[in-house]
């Protein structure tokens, strides 16, 4: 458990007991007025870590599709042109606030088109990390191996 211990320490050292939430004692960023698609403008409290531009979102329809989100960490792979050709994994920190069923803070993994996620427990995300540095080490493998194909095809 040495990384709750991690997280406690890191949230213990947040700038002042104001700027905690009194629900779930989340250190609290900033408070910015999110405009709703009707022009109503609803003061929202952000935690720390988020990074949403939630005043000039301007998909906000209901005060329950508010999210916040902050820092990622996703994998995109471009062509030639610079153009996006695969994105299959994006990890970010989100949190939707007004949820009914699921208000807390989460560590989220999704896939291409968004059609599969799943909230990662710190040990999921350390050992999803793990396997990203083996994947990484075996592409880097595969980039040598065709390499070497492509010598031989080309003689
Ligand atoms: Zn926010």
């Amino acid at each position: 458990m040495a990384n709750s211990a991690m997280l406690a320490d890191a949230s213990a050292t947040s700038p002042t007991a104001e700027q905690h939430d009194a629900v779930d004692d989340v250190p609290l960023g900033r408070v910015v007025l999110a405009r709703l698609h009707s022009g109503a403008s609803i003061p929202v409290a952000c935690p720390m870590w988020c990074t949403t531009d939630h005043v000039n979102d301007q998909s906000l329809v209901f005060l329950e599709d508010l999210d916040h989100s902050g820092p990622s960490s996703h994998i995109e792979v471009y062509d030639d042109k610079g153009v996006l050709a695969v994105d299959p994994m994006y990890v970010q920190i989100t949190q939707d606030p007004f949820s009914k069923t699921n208000p807390k803070t989460r560590l989220t993994v999704t896939d291409e088109d968004g059609s599969r996620d799943l909230d990662l427990t710190v040990e999921q995300a350390q050992r999803l990390a793990a396997e990203l540095i083996k994947h990484g080490k075996r592409v880097a493998q595969l980039a040598a191996q065709f390499a070497e194909i492509q010598a031989t095809e080309a003689a």
